[in-house]
C-alpha cells in the first residue's frame, strides 16, 4: 500500500497543486514528503489523496491538499522560521510546516486530537522540531513569542489581535476569516501596523 500511496501522492502534487499554480518548490517538496495517508482515519484511508477535505473525528476535518499547500505558500517560508499554528487537528498541516520551517509551535483546543497528532508526529514520523500545546490558540503562546509566522487553520470572525502582538515585525500570518462566508487573508506586520491582503473564498470549521 505504501508504494501505491506514494504514486497517488506524486499525482496529487502534479494534478492538484502544480497545475493549479502552486509554485514554491519548498512547498511542493514538503507535500511530496509528508504521507497524508497516516493522518487519515481508517475508514477514509482509500481516499487519503482525494482532492477535498475529509473527516478526522470530533466534527473536524483534514483540509484539502490544495488548501494546505496554498496556505503554506502564503507564508513565504525560507527555512529558518519559528511558526505558530492554531488548530493542529490531525497534524497534517503541522508536518508540512515542520518540513520547511525551523520550529513549529502548534496549539489544538480538542485534547484528544492534539494528543493523537503528537503521537503520530513525534512517534511514527519522528519530527523533533514541533512543540505541542492543548488549549485555546487565541491566546497564542507568549513563552515562545515572537513568531516569524502565524497560521490559523480554523476560521475566526476576525483575526485575533493577540496573535498580531506575538508576531515579529516583518512577520506574515495567514488565516481564513469570516462566519458563514469566509475569505483567506494574508497579513504583513509592518513597522506602522498591519497590512492585509484579502484572497480566495474558503470554507473552514470555525475557530472557537
Ligand atoms: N490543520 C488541519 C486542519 C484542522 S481543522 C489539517 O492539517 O488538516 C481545525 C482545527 O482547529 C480543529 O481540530 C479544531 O478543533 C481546531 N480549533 C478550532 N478553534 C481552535 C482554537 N481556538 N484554538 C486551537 N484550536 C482550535
Amino acid at each position: 500500500m505504501t508504494k501505491e500511496f506514494e504514486m497517488q501522492r506524486r499525482e496529487m502534487v502534479s494534478k492538484q497543486l502544480r497545475s493549479r499554480g502552486i509554485r514554491d518548490e519548498k512547498v511542493l517538496a514538503a507535500m511530496l514528503a509528508v504521507p497524508r495517508d497516516v493522518f487519515v482515519p481508517a475508514a477514509e484511508k482509500s481516499r487519503s489523496y482525494y482532492d477535498g477535505p475529509l473527516p478526522i473525528g470530533r466534527g473536524q476535518t483534514i483540509s484539502q491538499p490544495y488548501i494546505v499547500a496554498y496556505m503554506t505558500e502564503l507564508l513565504r517560508l525560507k527555512g529558518g522560521e519559528k511558526v505558530l499554528e492554531i488548530g493542529t487537528g490531525c497534524g497534517y498541516q503541522t508536518a508540512v510546516l515542520a518540513e520547511i520551517a525551523r520550529q513549529v509551535y502548534t496549539i489544538e483546543v480538542i485534547a484528544e486530537l492534539g494528543e493523537r497528532a503528537k503521537r503520530m508526529l513525534t512517534g511514527e514520523l519522528s519530527y523533533s522540531n514541533i512543540n505541542f500545546r492543548v488549549g485555546n490558540g487565541r491566546d497564542g503562546w507568549p513563552e515562545f513569542a515572537p513568531f516569524d509566522r502565524v497560521i490559523i487553520t480554523a476560521a475566526p470572525r476576525e483575526f485575533p489581535k493577540e496573535l498580531f502582538a506575538q508576531m515579529k515585525e516583518g512577520g506574515i500570518a495567514a488565516a481564513p476569516v469570516g462566519n458563514f462566508f469566509q475569505r483567506m487573508y494574508r497579513y504583513f506586520k509592518e513597522k506602522d501596523g498591519i497590512e492585509e491582503d484579502p484572497l480566495i473564498g474558503v470554507s473552514f470549521v470555525p475557530c472557537v
